[in-house]
This record gives C-alpha cells, sequence and structure tokens, in this order.
C-alpha cells in the first residue's frame, strides 16, 4: 500500500478532473485484495485511534486549539455510515463529535443554512465528523430547485469563506466526496430490501433519486470545481469496494492528523518526586 501522503495526493480533486471519469471500483494506491485490505485496515485503525488521542491529550494538557473536521458527502448507500462505524468507530469516542444532516427542521429553515452546521462544529482537541453537511444546500437543493438559483449559486463562495474562517481557527477540513456506481447503488439498495435488519435504511425515495443521476453528477461537479481549495481540498473516493473506501478514508485522517506533527505531552510535575509521594501512601 502506498503512503498516506501519496494516498492523499492520489485521491485529491484536482481542477479539471472530471466526474465521469471517476471509476469507483477503482482501489487507487492498493494493489492487494479485500483479504490485505482487511489486514492493513487493523494496523491502520489502531495507528489512527493513537494520533487520535494525541490530538486529545494536548488540547487537554497543553490547550493545543486545533480540530479536525471530516465531511462526508455521498449519494446514498456510498458508504457513509460504513465510514462513521468502522473508520470513525475505531477511535475513543470522548473525542469524537458526530451529526448527522438531514432534511432541515422548520426550525433550522427559519435560519441560514450554516446555523446548524455552525452548532456542529467540533470543539478543539476533537474530532468533528459530519454525515452529509452543508453541502446539501448545493447539491440536492440546486437538483430539486429547493430555492431558485440565485439562492444557491452565491453559496459555493460564501462555503469557501466559511471554510477559511474554520481553517485559520485551527480546524483541518478533511472533504471526502464518495462515489458509488449506479450499478452498486442498485446491488445495495437491493439488499436493504433482502435483509430485513436493513429495512429501516431503506427509503423509496432513493429510487426516485437514482432518475436523477445526471442531474446529481452535474452539481457534484460544480461542487468540486467550486469548493476544492489550497487551505480545503476535496478528496475523491471511489466507494464501490466498500473496504477500500474505508481505508482509503482512514489513510485521509491518518495524513491530516500527522501534518498536525503531534507528541505526548510532558509531566507538568515531578515525576520522581511523584513517585516517592505516591509509594509512601
Ligand atoms: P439519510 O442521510 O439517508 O438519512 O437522508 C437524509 C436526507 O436529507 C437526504 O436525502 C439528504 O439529501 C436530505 N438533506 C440533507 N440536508 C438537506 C438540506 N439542506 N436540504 C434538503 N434536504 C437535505
Ligand atoms: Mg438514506
Amino acid at each position: 500500500m502506498s503512503s498516506s501522503n501519496e494516498i492523499s495526493r492520489l485521491l485529491r480533486f484536482n481542477p479539471g478532473d472530471k466526474v465521469v471519469d471517476v471509476d469507483p471500483r477503482a482501489t487507487p494506491g492498493f494493489d492487494g485484495k479485500k483479504a490485505d485490505g482487511a489486514e492493513v485496515q487493523s494496523e491502520r485503525s489502531a495507528r489512527l485511534a493513537e494520533l487520535q488521542e494525541l490530538l486529545y491529550a494536548n488540547h487537554k494538557a497543553r490547550g493545543d486549539h486545533r480540530s479536525i473536521l471530516l465531511v462526508l458527502q455521498g449519494m446514498d448507500a456510498a458508504g457513509k455510515g460504513g465510514i462513521v462505524k468502522h473508520v470513525v468507530g475505531a477511535v475513543n469516542p470522548m473525542g469524537v463529535r458526530y451529526t448527522a444532516f438531514g432534511k432541515p427542521t422548520e426550525e433550522e429553515l427559519a435560519h441560514h443554512y450554516l446555523w446548524r452546521i455552525r452548532k456542529a462544529l467540533p470543539p478543539t482537541g476533537h474530532i468533528g465528523v459530519f454525515d452529509r453537511s452543508h453541502y446539501e444546500d448545493v447539491l440536492i437543493v440546486r437538483v430539486h430547485n429547493l430555492v431558485p438559483p440565485d439562492v444557491w449559486e452565491p453559496r459555493y463562495d460564501e462555503i469557501n469563506a466559511f471554510e477559511r474562517e474554520l481553517v485559520a481557527g485551527g480546524t483541518t477540513v478533511v472533504k471526502v466526496a464518495m462515489f458509488i456506481s449506479l450499478d452498486e447503488q442498485k446491488q445495495q439498495l437491493l439488499e436493504r430490501l433482502d435483509d430485513p435488519t436493513k429495512h429501516w435504511k431503506y427509503n423509496p425515495g432513493d429510487v426516485d433519486e437514482r432518475k436523477l443521476w445526471p442531474k446529481y453528477q452535474e452539481a457534484y461537479q460544480a461542487m468540486l470545481d467550486r469548493t476544492s481549495t489550497e487551505y480545503a481540498p476535496w478528496h475523491v473516493v471511489p466507494c464501490d469496494r466498500r473496504w477500500y473506501s474505508r481505508l482509503a478514508v482512514t489513510e485521509l485522517l491518518i495524513e491530516a492528523l500527522e501534518r498536525l506533527d503531534l507528541s505526548w505531552p510532558p509531566a507538568d510535575f515531578d515525576i520522581e518526586a511523584e513517585r516517592r509521594r505516591l509509594l509512601e501512601t
């Protein structure tokens, strides 16, 4: 497997990249099979857990104000839930702030679309996870004309400004666009129908959304073109092979955390004196 730096580079969206050229079955940076992936996954999950603990420890012991925000966007059945369960699930929940963004409530709709987003940002020292995000406001909203174009159009620039502010405040924003093929989505949705333990995940509306696939591709293209910035770039993760997408997101998080260059906070007390004091009790 390639290094996390290399995987991050391979998956990074570059200006000019086309959504229609993405191969959702590809496994960039990894030439092994599913079984090899499982082995690497457990090792890398352990590394991710260690880095998360370092982030948390530095916040607690040294007042380090930094944080990570993982933004997951993808069509239904792309595997967002699996990333949360298997990738984020490998780290200590104490240091994670998870939020899923569904259809806005009446209260949320009465506010600016970034209102609910700001409220869900990770506290310092934490990893925030957005299962869908502010990008819904330029995806489903654009595809379904939930607001007119003169309302959603300025949002790309507004989102960039918002993220620039986040980054300036010490948050590393890791944006992941999860790409599943139309065929694989059908298989996944069929599995949900066939399995009574997955009926709760099935939404009849997802079948209607499938018909809008080209419009979604257009909306994803515009999102990537206009909001993949130097300070908060998008990564395009092929998701037909779930074991790969989990490994890829693990590597993206590892890469982001390693860039923080964290070390274990030293004791702010006299260790030997404490040892003596403790032994005397
Ligand atoms: P799920 O993630 O499967 O629970 O579905 C949540 C649904 O809420 C998806 O269909 C999203 O597209 C939709 N949703 C999320 N955010 C918004 C938004 N800002 N406006 C309209 N629909 C949204
Ligand atoms: Mg759904």
